[in-house]
């Protein structure tokens, strides 16, 4: 198994969301505790950016911009690390890699 996603789940209602919220978003409760995510998940939608921007990504281009829902039925937008951009496909599994720069999701393809 690799790295567990830094998340916060609901003891009230067992949601599971992305970090930095004090109140669930599903019901309200502010029984938010840190959770360690499964790391899992797939492709819900995506974008493939081949625009070249200045900064950290001007090497990246192109590179996946997606929206990953976890095995949890977390939803985060994240960066997705494919060899090969434009093939990627709604569905396609993913595994969590890491917080780069302690701000962006960063997810890989799974191995099929
Ligand atoms: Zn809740």
């Amino acid at each position: 198994m690799s790295n567990t996603i830094p998340s916060m789940k609901c003891s009230d209602c067992g949601t599971v969301h992305p970090t930095g919220i004090a109140i669930c978003p599903n019901c309200g409760s502010e029984k938010i505790a840190e959770h360690a995510g499964v790391p899992l998940g797939e492709v819900f939608t995506f974008s493939v950016n081949t625009f070249v921007p200045a900064g950290k990504f001007k090497t990246r281009a192109p590179y996946i911009i997606a929206v990953v829902k976890t095995d949890e039925n977390m939803f985060m937008t994240a960066v997705v690390d494919s060899p090969d951009p434009m093939n990627i496909k709604i569905g396609d599994k993913v595994v969590f890699k890491e917080y780069e720069d302690e701000l962006t999701p960063v997810f890989t393809l799974a191995a099929s």
